[in-house]
């Protein structure tokens, strides 16, 4: 008779059924997710050490591997180590390591099969592609993926070529290129998942028959294989580097020129590809970029730790359906909220359900869950929602009265514990609360145009609020899946305040002659996403110059700017700025030669830094880091720099 065998080490448990099938679960110890941690590949070690005596013996028929944890299967890595890890004296070791445990996994002669609920991302889809066969929960929250892209390295335990042989060159590049995750019917399409079940449940049983049936997965097929061989590869490589040129350079996202480079060299071959990975993946582990954008993760999952526990939204009423108050109410609407939407009548209202309707079909999939959310979405020109709801966003005319008048008419009527909350962009919140009986209730949350798009929200912190109404305001802004920095009532808050002096002074530049093309192209050569120049036609010149006025920096009469202004070119909305837009896109020249563009970019820059020093030393963002978050995620600025202040201290702006 069998005897049943159990073990338990930190992060794993492991034990044999009486069908001699051993059940394989990873648990973090005190984590939310599973990681791959140092600790947990050598664990795993020994424990692959005796499945592979017992499979000698007999004693085990093949291995289920499976999460303990609700949150899904293996997130990766385990980044908080990566820092240490960067010394080249200890990573190409510990990469060995982990390549040859992985080896000894895919080279069991009994079936290994991962069974996958939630997250399974880089180094847990690693290891999930070195067993022999994939089982995935087929819900909305499975998600598989490689997403070391954004940290400025590439698959390391050998998922490059485990991935390539999988799914074929060109989808397993594309999705290590891009980072993007998969929900588990796209990972099916791919063969990176060989088969799904319904419910987290059904793993056991399917993992049990696989097991029993010895299921074994098969590579891609040669009508995909052929897509790396001979004269393909050159053909596919030219197309991969045009695509990643155009959102990244070289210069400061290396990763993806490195992965391309080691595809064009061994792409053929899956196992080549694996044998050269970690010589092509050191070298970006220590890099700048790396280390940088490991900042930038640890401060934005900083921001999810901020915000009052346990606080729940589910009804939320927006006043003033315009451009801003539209827009979030249809976020809302989006992520799972009742929202009710008032304007001054029903035409106003009207055209941002419309939009809403859109967003909905963008973002959700299936037609049933965009039905819920055109129903989630209510016009309500009387203002009925105020009464129910968890959160009120003002976001009418920036009008002191207006606003103020608002305010007073709502509070009497707010739930106890309601947040009330103003989107003004410039005017105190202090003078907006004159006249509430209790004006520590209200908050600002800024938001940023366009909503979808763009992640952070300025919590704004008035002299009257306490640490309760600015948590909970956190914790909203949290829930609707924004990021959250808290900011001092001051004029321009953080963003505005930093963006202008950078915008100006470029648009100054041009006024005395120079190129837009010129400028804009050294300010991406920098690093930002996007020209001042260009900046500012995005933003609308007339949003500009009422920003700049309440700043302080008034716009000379008789200047182009001004000129533009009173014509009414305002930018991208109205087809003429700066620039002439068409279909969306800013029609430029040609760009002026010029010795050093990174050189002039660093200058224009300058103003944006140096304000972001006054912001914090007066008080107006808590730190260094939440001010260098902030500016990543309100401006775009340089992500691989790790924001501006971090920038500067390492002497690059
Ligand atoms: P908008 O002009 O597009 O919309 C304002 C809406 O408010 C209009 O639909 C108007 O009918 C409505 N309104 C006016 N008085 C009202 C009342 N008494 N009751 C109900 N509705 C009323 O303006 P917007 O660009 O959406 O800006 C709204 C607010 O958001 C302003 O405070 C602005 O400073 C702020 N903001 C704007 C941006 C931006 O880029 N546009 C960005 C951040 C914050």
């Amino acid at each position: 008779m069998i005897v049943p065998q159990a073990t338990q080490t930190k992060n794993w448990s492991f034990r044999t059924d009486i069908e001699k099938i051993g059940w394989l679960t990873i648990n973090t110890p005190s984590a939310p997710v599973n990681t791959l941690s140092r600790e947990a590949i050598m664990e795993l070690e020994t424990l692959v050490s005796s499945f592979e005596e017992m499979a000698k013996s007999g004693e085990l028929v093949g291995v289920v591997l499976l999460s303990g944890k609700d949150s899904g299967f293996i997130a990766g890595a385990d980044i908080s180590e990566f820092d240490a890890m960067s010394d080249f004296s200890v990573l190409p070791e510990a990469l060995r390591r982990t390549h040859a445990l992985f080896a000894r996994i895919e080279a069991l002669k009994i079936p290994v099969v991962a069974g996958i609920h939630g997250f399974c991302l880089g180094g847990g889809l690693e290891l999930a592609l070195a067993c022999h066969y994939r089982i995935a929960v087929s819900d909305d929250k499975t998600r598989i993926g490689f997403p070391e892209v954004n940290l400025g390295i590439f698959p390391g335990f050998g998922g490059t070529g485990r991935s390539i042989r999988q799914a074929g060159p060109v989808d397993a590049m594309q999705i290590m290129l891009t980072g993007k995750m998969l929900r588990a019917g796209a990972a099916r399409g791919l063969n990176l998942v060989d088969k799904l079940v319904r419910h987290r449940d059904m793993l056991r049983w399917e993992g049990r028959k696989a097991v029993l049936q010895k299921r074994k997965s098969s590579p891609a097929p040669f009508a995909k294989r052929v897509m790396a061989m001979g004269p393909a590869r050159g053909y596919v490589v030219t197309k991969m580097r045009d695509q990643v040129r155009k959102k990244a350079r070289p210069e400061h996202y290396p990763a993806p020129y490195a992965l391309i480079d080691l595809f064009e060299a061994h792409g053929d071959d899956w196992q080549a590809m694996i044998r050269h990975e970690i010589d092509a993946f050191v070298p970006l582990m220590g890099s700048d970029t790396a280390t940088n954008l490991r900042r930038v993760f640890f401060l934005s999952e900083g921001l999810k730790k901020q915000g009052i526990k346990g606080a729940r939204f589910a009804r939320v009423h927006v006043i003033g359906a315009g451009v801003m108050g539209g827009d979030i109410a249809a976020w809302c609407a989006l992520r799972g909220m009742s929202v009710t939407l008032q304007d001054l009548d029903m035409d106003r209202i009207k055209p941002a359900l419309e939009r809403g309707k859109k967003l909905f079909k963008k973002r959700l999939k299936k037609k049933h869950e965009v039905d819920a959310a055109v129903m989630r979405l209510e016009a309500d020109p009387t203002g009925k929602g105020v009464a129910r709801a968890d959160v009120i966003i003002e976001a009418v005319v920036e009008r002191l009265d207006i606003k103020q008048s608002i305010f007073q008419g709502v509070e009497e009527r707010l739930k106890p514990g309601a947040i009330l909350a103003t989107n003004t962009s410039s005017i105190e919140l202090e003078r907006i609360a004159e006249g509430l009986k209790d004006p520590a209730r209200l908050i600002g949350l800024h938001f940023f145009n366009p909503v979808p798009q763009l992640p952070l929200v300025e919590v704004i912190r008035s002299k009257f609020n306490t640490d309760e109404e600015i948590g909970k305001g956190a914790a909203f802004a949290l829930a609707i899946g924004k990021s959250p920095v808290v900011v001092k009532s001051a004029p321009g808050f953080l963003v505005n305040r930093v963006l202008m002096p950078y915008m100006l002074g470029a648009v100054e530049r041009v006024e005395r002659g120079e190129s837009k093309e010129l400028l804009d192209a050294a300010a991406v050569a920098f690093g930002m996403p996007m020209g001042p120049i260009e900046l500012m036609d995005t933003v609308g010149l007339d949003v500009g110059k009422s920003v700049a006025t309440e700043l302080g920096h008034a716009v000379p009469e008789g200047s182009k700017f001004d000129g533009l202004v009173k014509d009414g070119k305002l930018g991208r909305k109205t087809g003429q700025g700066f620039y002439k837009w068409e279909d969306g896109k800013a029609q430029k020249g040609d760009v002026p030669a010029h010795d050093d563009l990174a050189a002039l970019g660093r200058e224009l820059v300058k103003p944006l830094v140096d304000t972001t020093e006054v912001v914090v030393k007066e008080g107006v963002v808590a730190s260094d880091d939440h001010a260098d978050i902030g500016v990543i995620l309100g401006t775009g600025f340089a992500p691989f720099l790790g924001g501006p202040l971090k920038a500067r201290k390492d002497g690059r702006a």
